[in-house]
């Protein structure tokens, strides 16, 4: 490990320390956390569900964890929602109580095959961003395969046309990375998408300001930052909502109840003022 990331690492987990042991002894604080779980909703993002050979591990969640985490979530009460059913509830200040969604980005053939059916079996509703290009191509969802997802109940949303970082792209390209998948949607599926993904969680204010145009506008955007949403997160920065990665390394029912702890402690502390995303990069 790196001398900087060594101090890194020591910046991030002393406040989330500090914060453990002030809840330990602090009964008010205690219950000011739990005020913010109960108005909070975390949004999982997973990636291909199954072990894909020599793929980055955090790109592959196993059939068999994903299913634990599942379970975990029905056990502990949760009730999980499509992004823009959260996005609703939050912005209209309804109870979001044990609300959680749970995301699927790049569009691959497995989602369907592997994903969906254990989403049904909990009666579960997911939300999945597509790359425009990949659509139809070897491992990737094709059209017919987004209308079945479509048809089971779960929201479709866009991921860019080609998957590069918005952030590197020419500028010339980045209106149609952003945009064209609207049309695309519309043009093969007749379905009006309402979100978007940003590849790599990267954004920036050019993009942003792109996000805020009128007539074609998406009404929410994911990003990699980690943390919960809130209902002033939906109103006031819509195109930046939290997400938490998760993947194989997160196997088992402590790996996803870990992952939770994490979201809400980040959350939190983001609500207090202190980001610690400011410390970490994005990288999906
Ligand atoms: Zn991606």
């Amino acid at each position: 490990m790196s001398l900087i990331k060594k101090i890194l690492a020591v910046c991030v987990s002393v406040p989330v320390i500090l914060i453990l042991v002030a809840f330990a002894f602090k009964e008010e604080i205690k219950a000011d956390y739990q005020k913010y779980v109960n108005r909070s909703v975390p949004i999982l993002m997973y990636h291909s569900i199954g072990i894909i050979p020599n793929w980055e591990e955090s790109l592959c969640t196993s059939e068999a964890t994903f299913a634990t985490h599942l379970q975990y979530l029905t056990d502990n009460g949760y009730k999980v929602v499509t992004v823009q059913q959260a996005f609703d509830l939050l912005s209209a200040g309804k109870s979001v109580e044990k609300i959680v969604a749970i995301t699927f980005d790049d569009g691959y053939e497995n989602n369907l095959t592997s994903a969906l059916p254990l989403l049904k079996k909990h009666g579960f509703a997911g939300t999945f961003y597509i790359v425009g290009e990949k659509i139809g191509k070897p491992g990737y969802l094709s059209y017919e395969q987004l209308r079945t997802l479509s048809d089971n109940g779960m929201e479709l949303g866009a991921h860019s046309m080609s998957h590069d970082p918005l952030t590197i792209i020419k500028p010339e390209y980045l209106v149609w990375q952003i945009k064209e998948p609207i049309a695309l949607f519309k043009k093969n599926l007749d379905m009006n998408i309402t979100g978007f993904s940003y590849p790599n969680g990267a954004y920036n204010q050019e993009i942003l300001d792109i996000m805020n145009k009128g007539g074609w506008r998406y009404k929410y955007a994911l990003t990699g930052k980690m943390g919960a949403n809130t209902q002033e997160i939906v109103l006031n920065t819509p195109y930046e909502l939290r997400r938490i990665g998760i993947s194989e390394k997160f196997a088992g029912k402590e790996g996803i109840e870990n992952r939770m702890k994490d979201t809400y402690i980040v959350g939190y502390l983001a609500s207090k003022g202190f980001d610690l995303n400011q410390f970490r990069g994005s990288k999906y």
